[in-house]
């Protein structure tokens, strides 16, 4: 079939609407959030049911053309856009956006995979009830990308991962079947758990096209608390105080070096801090409880008291209204965006066990600075997980290209340290494009080899997202 051929049947089956064939209005397909990678497509195609996206993956799957689904575009390793080619095609799901059901007694919503993340939420928030993935992209960030991306984010501490959160799920196979899996069952022990080989797949072995995710309770009180603290080992100890003392009220636990904060609020309009007088290191603690009349200002305050004694914290403020608990989170939330606009950096998105999060912070720094003098260590993110973002903003005044062609070498020094204290080089971005050398050093033997001959026994003529996770040859048509 000749590329004007594809595209006709294409056209066909996703409608005039669903395809995108022009070079400039395919801009904001094929480059990625962080400007890593600009790719060229032969097309995009935004269908709008499960239907046409099953057609689509078969003409495409039949033609030998490589598939990139993509949802908000928000991949932190260039995990959504197409290679250089100009053969394959962008799938992207922003179109399949109904919310299907919702049952409140249940306590599960369904939807299409191109449903944002902050609309499922404000969907949950109508019945009453709380979709609890929150994570900083949520307002562009799809369930489908979320689910394939195996999403974190600050609430991790107490619901997991999207995985978690997840029951069942719809997904076009790489031969362009439909696999039906929406189950809303808690318990299903039916065989090989296929909906968990689908999340966090980064969609290289089928396109998600529909999920049933849990829902929760509203919180009935919630406090959030922002602390300065005098070192990340106190700020430790802070995090086991409240573990210890009433674990099922934490919802979120984030570390914020000074510099990230200070970052955020040079760079980002309407943010400051509370404080009078800066410091090296903060948390944002984030209690909820369902339970009615519970007492969490007391609990807060009595931790707050014995941390202040114990010199484990050195100012603290608590939000008293909804404001001034948004003003809050914010110090939190822009700091990818401060980051992107102080300059040019390298991002480690790594997890180590809670306990060595000190010495993944001060050595990772230690290496690097030793590597790079002048670099700014901004590291920051959900402690409570064991995962920072072991950021580094190049030295100022030091020209973009001249500090970035050097972050492989930046990276490959904290997975050093990260290797040395148990951890992970990815804790929840995933690989993309971005790791996949990575990927083949750290996961070889067995467990690669499982990985692909999953992949061959799905996706056996590499239809679907090729060049992510596996160190493979990247191409447009086969
Ligand atoms: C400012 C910012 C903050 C972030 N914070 C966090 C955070 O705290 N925690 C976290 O985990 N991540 C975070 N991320 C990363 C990113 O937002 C998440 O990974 C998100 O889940 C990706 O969703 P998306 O819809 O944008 O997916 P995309 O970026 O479009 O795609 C991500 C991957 O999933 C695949 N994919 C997308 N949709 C589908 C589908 N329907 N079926 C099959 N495959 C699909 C793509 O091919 C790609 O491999 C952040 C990103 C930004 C820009």
């Amino acid at each position: 079939m000749s590329e004007a051929e594809i595209l006709h049947r294409l056209a066909e089956v996703v409608g005039p609407r669903g395809i995108i064939d022009a070079v400039p209005d395919m801009d904001g397909y094929v480059a990625d959030w962080r400007n890593l990678n600009r790719g060229r497509a032969l097309c995009v195609l935004r269908p709008d049911s499960t239907q046409a996206i099953a057609a689509a993956v078969k003409l495409c799957a039949d033609a030998g053309v490589a598939i990139v689904p993509q949802g908000g575009n928000t991949s932190m390793v260039d995990g959504a856009t197409p290679d250089a080619s100009a053969g394959q095609v962008v799938l992207s799901l922003t179109r399949l956006n109904r919310v299907r059901a919702i049952d409140e007694i249940d306590m599960t919503m369904t939807l299409d995979a191109g449903v944002i993340v902050k609309a499922a939420q404000d969907a949950a928030a109508e019945v009453g009830c709380v979709f609890p993935l929150s994570f900083s992209a949520e307002g562009t960030a799809t369930i489908g990308g979320a689910l394939s991306t195996n999403a974190g984010g600050n609430n991790t501490i107490r619901y997991g991962n999207a995985r978690d959160l997840m029951l069942g799920l719809e997904v076009v196979l790489p031969d362009g079947r439909i696999w039906n899996g929406l189950r809303s069952l808690r318990k299903d022990n039916t065989g090989y758990a296929l909906k968990h080989l689908f999340a966090g797949a980064e969609g290289t072995l089928g396109v998600i096209t529909g999920a049933v995710m849990k829902l929760v309770q509203q919180a009935r009180s919630e406090e959030l608390l922002f602390c300065a603290v005098p070192s990340v080992d106190a700020a430790l100890r802070l995090y086991r105080r409240f573990r210890s003392q009433d674990e099922s009220s934490l919802r979120a636990f984030e570390y914020l070096s000074g510099l990230a904060v200070d970052m955020v609020v040079q760079t980002i309009e309407g943010v400051s801090l509370p404080f009078p007088a800066r410091a090296d290191h903060y948390v944002l603690i984030d209690l909820a409880s369902t339970r009615t009349n519970d007492t969490l200002r007391d609990l807060a305050e009595n931790i707050l008291a014995e941390a202040l004694e114990a010199g484990d914290v050195s100012d603290a403020v608590i939000a008293e209204n909804l404001a001034q608990r948004r003003a809050l989170w914010r110090l939190r939330e822009e700091q990818s965006e401060a980051q992107k606009r102080v300059g040019a950096n390298v991002k480690n998105d790594v997890s180590v066990p809670v306990s060595r999060v000190p010495d993944l912070i001060r050595l990772g720094a230690e290496v690097v600075t030793r590597l790079f003098p002048g670099v700014r260590a901004v590291p920051f993110g959900h402690m409570g997980d064991g995962n920072i973002h072991l950021n580094f903003v190049k030295p100022e005044g030091l020209d973009d290209q001249a500090f970035l062609s050097r972050s492989g070498e930046l990276m490959e020094a904290v997975n050093a340290v990260v290797r040395d204290l148990g951890g992970s080089f990815s804790a929840e971005h995933g690989i993309g494009r971005l790791k996949v050398d990575t990927m083949a050093d750290w996961r070889e033997g067995a467990e690669l080899d499982l990985m692909r001959a999953i992949k061959t026994a799905i996706d056996p003529r590499g239809v679907l997202n090729p060049g992510k996770i596996f160190k493979t040859e990247t191409r447009g048509r086969q």
